[in-house]
């Protein structure tokens, strides 16, 4: 079969490398005649894998001493009340930032428990921008963002800084540039955006959160349970975590975080260059907050709409249509996504403007 260029905002595009490797264990896991998801997650086979999991990501993003990795069920989904149960203090109220769809979503969760505050939101322009200058006061438990907005294509360049302990959704966009955790108490993303299937997510936990809950969490929700027992209380997704750790291998041997930034930056670039120039297409989002991972791009002539979708489609371009929320497309560049791709998926809208513009 041809080659699919694969752009779709989740779950995405991971290396043929890992779709490989990850197929043979489910044959054959570690050489057992055994397949990795037949076996007990106690197993020394598994528990291996749930270890170097977690050093990678530890290794990946430089995570400071201090700091726990645990890879929990639920989704980023799940984690929007988990972070409510697990940051909620004596105040009983936090504040989060609306910058989309899954911004939203993660507020509604902290009702839930406490007095929700939306101390800063782009939802007046249909989510095309960070708010700047957010300043959480300390009357606030904690300060919740959304690094990158999978939908609508913004992205932080730069976080907030306050003394107010900050928790993000890392969702779409961890492992795809350098950051610095020990300005966050918690971290977490789904893994189907940028590590690996979904049926997992990661959680980057503050030890020292741990345990200062201002509620009861049920069992399931509390960070603890999951930190006492080595992310292990429960039987964990072994085949999604197996698939993410192998993709965390294959982002340490290609140069690790510093250089897939570069790439990813190379591609951004070369996609939102095209979006700018080319008299058919414009961007949707302000130019300072576009996203490195999701490009969304609008065609302004409609006419012109059923053309583009067949030329890209015969290019074996897949997964470009926008959100319902956005319409127009929306091209999501995450980690595994060949430089290659983008370059065609740019001769595609070149070509569009030779025969039609
Ligand atoms: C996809 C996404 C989610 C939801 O993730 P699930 O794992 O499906 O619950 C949350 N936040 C962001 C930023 C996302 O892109």
């Amino acid at each position: 079969m041809a080659y699919v260029h694969n752009f779709s905002a989740g779950p995405c595009v991971l290396p043929q490398a890992v779709f490989e490797e990850a197929s043979q264990a489910l044959l054959n896991f570690d050489n057992l005649g055994l397949s990795i998801i037949e076996i007990s997650h106690r197993s020394p086979s598994f528990v291996a894998v749930m270890e170097e999991a977690r050093s990678l990501v530890k290794e990946l993003l430089e995570v400071p001493d201090g700091y726990t990795v645990l890879f929990l069920q639920g989704g980023a989904s799940m984690g929007f009340l988990t972070v409510a149960y697990n940051m909620i203090r004596n105040q009983k109220k936090a504040a989060y930032v609306n910058t989309g769809a899954w911004a939203k979503k993660a507020a509604k969760e902290f009702s839930f428990v406490g007095e929700l505050d939306i101390i800063a939101s782009s939802e007046d322009k249909n989510y095309s921008y960070i708010p700047k200058n957010i300043v959480a006061g300390s009357d606030y438990d904690f300060l919740h963002i959304t690094s990158n907005n999978t939908i609508s294509g913004t992205q932080y360049k730069d976080f907030p800084t306050s003394d107010t302990p900050l928790v993000c959704d890392m969702s779409s966009d961890i492992f795809s540039r350098k950051i610095n955790v020990a300005d966050f108490d918690i971290i977490y993303a789904g893994a189907q955006k940028n590590m690996g299937p979904a049926g997992t997510a990661v959680y980057i936990v503050k030890e020292s959160i741990l345990g200062n809950s201002s509620i009861p969490i049920p069992t399931m929700l509390d960070l603890n349970t999951h930190y006492s027992k080595d992310s292990m209380f429960n039987t964990p997704p072994v085949f999604a975590i197996y698939a993410s750790m192998l993709n965390l291998r294959w982002l340490k041997k290609n140069g690790g975080v510093g250089h897939i930034q570069n790439v990813n930056e190379k591609k951004a670039t070369l996609l939102y260059n095209e979006i700018d120039n080319n008299p058919l297409f414009e961007g949707t989002t302000a130019i300072e907050d576009r996203s490195t991972m999701n490009a969304t791009f609008l065609l302004k002539e409609a006419a012109l709409t059923d053309t583009f979708n067949k030329m890209w489609q015969e290019a074996n371009i897949s997964g470009i249509k926008g959100h319902r929320s956005v319409g127009g497309y929306r091209a999501s560049m995450y980690n595994a996504l060949p430089i290659e791709s983008v370059m065609e998926l740019v001769n595609v809208m070149k070509e569009l403007t030779e025969k039609h513009g």
